[in-house]
């Protein structure tokens, strides 16, 4: 199998989502197909290889937020299978609630950010559940059932390598900074942390970000990783503790993310542009915040 890294120039920015072409024995294997917005990139980066829109039969998508999946709907309407975790499959079927549930992220910004999106056929979405396989141009793809970031999310595994959605973070490679994307309203801390161990006994030699590419010291990942969910977790609990408004904690949140990003040796520019597209930081106070919320309201911690 060869794996090629897609970069789809979202928002004509380098290395921020990327969606991968699998070259297996029998054909051609599409994991993540990003936004329509970038869909005109995408087929061009697929004709960069001599494959035919045709060609590809089998997409996958780790799950169904925009930036992974607006583009499904079309692919599955030129025929190709797509599969996606089971709780996802309705809205790319019927994709008016995604859309609008994005809207109340990205107001405005939503056609510029997205482009649209279209239905996919209902015949030609597979809903996948924990542990399936999918056998697709001679490769067997392993779902694994991965919440924290959304309660539709699988990391697919193949042999000793895994594509990893957003389960893994935001990391765009080389980069050794990570930032944590949690969105609301699916955001949790405690599936996050059973996730984190649960893709470490995978023992995988090779994770694939969407944003971005390849990390090759695993177990290191994980490690920074897990820190930095209970660090920003923590972070915002104590702020809200505190009293402290959401725009006070958003404010705190980027301060934070800043330093962060300065002592990780990222350019200050880098981090406000390249990691602030894929993964918004007012974004992941608003779901911190609500995941803490809802949290105390039903005096769970
Ligand atoms: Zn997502």
């Amino acid at each position: 199998m060869k794996i090629h890294t897609l970069d789809l120039l979202f928002q004509n920015i380098e290395r921020t989502i990327a969606a991968y072409l699998l070259e297996g024995p029998d054909g051609w294997v599409l994991i993540e197909t990003g936004p329509m917005s970038t869909l005109p990139t995408l087929r061009e980066r697929i004709r960069q290889y001599a494959v035919k829109t045709t060609d590809i039969k089998h997409v996958l998508v780790t799950h169904i937020h925009l930036d992974h999946a607006g583009a499904a709907g079309w692919w599955a309407q030129q025929g190709a299978t797509v599969y996606v975790h089971h709780v996802g499959a309705p809205h790319l079927i019927d994709p008016a609630k995604l859309w609008r549930s994005a809207g109340r992220i990205y107001g405005e910004q939503m056609e510029i950010l997205w482009g649209e999106i279209v239905p996919a056929p209902a015949d030609r979405v597979v809903p996948l559940d924990d542990g399936d396989e999918v056998a697709a141009a001679g490769l067997t793809l392993i779902a694994h059932d991965t919440p924290g970031h959304a309660w539709h999310h699988h990391v697919f595994q193949i042999g000793d390598v895994a594509f990893s959605g957003d389960a893994a973070g935001v990391r765009l490679a080389p980069d050794k900074w990570i930032s944590l994307p949690a969105p609301p309203p699916e955001f949790d801390l405690q599936a996050w942390r059973k996730t984190i161990a649960r893709l470490k006994a995978l023992h995988v030699e090779k994770l694939y970000l969407t944003h971005f590419g390849e990390v090759h010291n695993v177990p290191d990942h994980f490690q920074q990783f897990g820190d930095l969910l209970e660090n920003a977790t923590g972070l915002v609990r104590e702020q809200m503790e505190a009293g402290a408004d959401r725009e006070r904690i958003i404010d705190v949140y980027k301060q934070w993310n800043r330093e962060r990003a300065l002592d990780g040796g990222l350019p200050a520019g880098d981090f406000a542009q390249r990691y602030e597209a894929p993964n918004p930081l007012f974004m992941s106070v608003d779901g911190i915040m609500r995941y803490w919320r809802k949290k105390l309201e039903n005096r769970t911690i």
